[in-house]
């Protein structure tokens, strides 16, 4: 969308997302670094990023679905591409087509695949391991069917054991150890051919959890995009999407007054009221109304009112007048306002913030030198 036409601008800073790629494989001498870009790179674009990491050297990639999976083929004809959420009833053929290496978690989604290995010839797969999340994975009963009908198991290719932490984001949290111990155990269940695979558990967090979260294979997602993935820690990660809104109009405050729907807010003292041209059909969060705020340049000003769909409003009385008149921008996330902060303004974390960012923007990408 041209500038002009547009109410907010968002800015994606490629080379950013490649520094954080090159700072988060650097947290291992031995463990590969793949790359997840599900739900359009969580927000920021699939296509672009994607195509900025290969060129980084990332060779594996994970999607959530199969759709995704596909765009991503199009774009990268030689990386692995790995569908998390498994293999989609009616999609297998397209899995073998285009090359997507199902993360296979359940018996039936194992015996399904290797049938379909052995009619149209073999192609990786990953397995995933239930190890405390419960949400999907290989449970000890999978894995007693599996031993009990090995023969169902030829033609199967598998190239990483995996599984997802619960807690990662919590350094001393007890669950922590308590999945890798988990994990250790059903791997030892599985079928020789099976148990001696490289592993891969660690998200974006976990890569800060050490070597033996680490593993044969990372998966980082938010650190990639800037989120913090130390929440007690200043975020090692550089700032990745800058959403900047356009001031619509200023209001001078003279007398008693509300603002916004609801009259939620109201205006006692003198001041001045600017409408920002962003609401919650953008994806800035409605919970923000009289919570959240915006920076301008160097300055904070708060959110006041709710929300609208297309608009919000600040006050920004004691912000200079040139600073905050018709056409400034206003900082919505990054700038000088935190991403992780503002999330949790909104009663949320910065995966939400990111993946709800809406379609009209002026969107602008940084290139990243290589
Ligand atoms: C989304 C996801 C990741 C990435 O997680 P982040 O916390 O964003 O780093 C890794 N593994 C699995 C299984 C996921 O679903």
């Amino acid at each position: 969308m041209d500038p002009y036409l547009a109410g907010a601008y968002l800015t994606i800073d490629l080379g950013a997302i490649v520094a954080n790629y090159k700072y988060l494989a650097a947290q291992s001498q031995t463990a590969e670094c793949a790359a997840v870009v599900k739900a359009d790179a969580y927000g920021l674009g699939m296509e672009k990023v994607a195509t900025a990491l290969a060129k980084a050297g990332c060779r594996r990639f994970f999607v959530a679905l199969p759709a995704e999976g596909l765009t991503l083929r199009r774009l990268l004809p030689d990386v692995s591409i790995n569908v998390l959420n498994g293999l989609m009833p009616g999609a297998e053929a397209l899995y073998l087509s285009e090359r997507l290496t199902p993360v296979l978690n359940s018996y039936e989604e194992i015996v399904k695949w290797a049938e379909l290995c052995r009619a149209r010839g073999p192609h990786p797969s990953m397995l995933h391991l239930e190890t405390g999340i419960h949400r999907l994975g290989l449970q000890q009963s999978d894995i007693e069917k599996i031993n009990r009908d090995l023969g169902a198991l030829d033609g199967l290719e598998v190239t990483y054991l995996m599984s997802h932490l619960a807690c990662a984001d919590i350094e001393d949290h007890t669950k922590n150890q308590a999945q890798l111990d988990e994990f250790e155990r059903l791997k030892a269940m599985l079928p020789d051919a099976l148990s001696h695979l490289p592993c891969s558990v660690a998200n974006s967090s976990a890569i800060f959890l050490g070597p033996e979260f680490q593993m044969d294979l990372m998966r980082p997602g938010i650190a990639l995009y800037g989120g913090n993935p130390v929440p007690k820690l200043k975020n090692p990660m550089q700032p990745v999407a800058r959403l900047q809104g356009k001031i619509l109009q200023v209001h001078d405050v003279d007398r008693e007054m509300t603002v916004g729907y609801g009259a939620t807010h109201r205006m006692i003292e003198n001041g001045r009221i600017a409408t920002v041209s962003v609401g919650y059909a953008d994806g800035y969060l409605r919970s923000l109304g009289n919570t959240g705020f915006c920076g301008i340049g160097e300055f904070r000003v708060p959110v006041v009112g709710r929300v609208s769909m297309d608009m919000i409003t600040i006050d920004v009385t004691a912000i200079p007048q040139e600073l905050s008149q018709r056409g400034s921008l206003v900082d919505l996330i990054g700038g000088s306002v935190d991403l992780d902060e503002i999330a949790k303004k909104a009663g949320t974390i910065s995966y939400e913030m990111l993946t709800s960012l809406g379609s009209r923007y002026n969107r602008h990408y940084e290139e990243a030198e290589n």
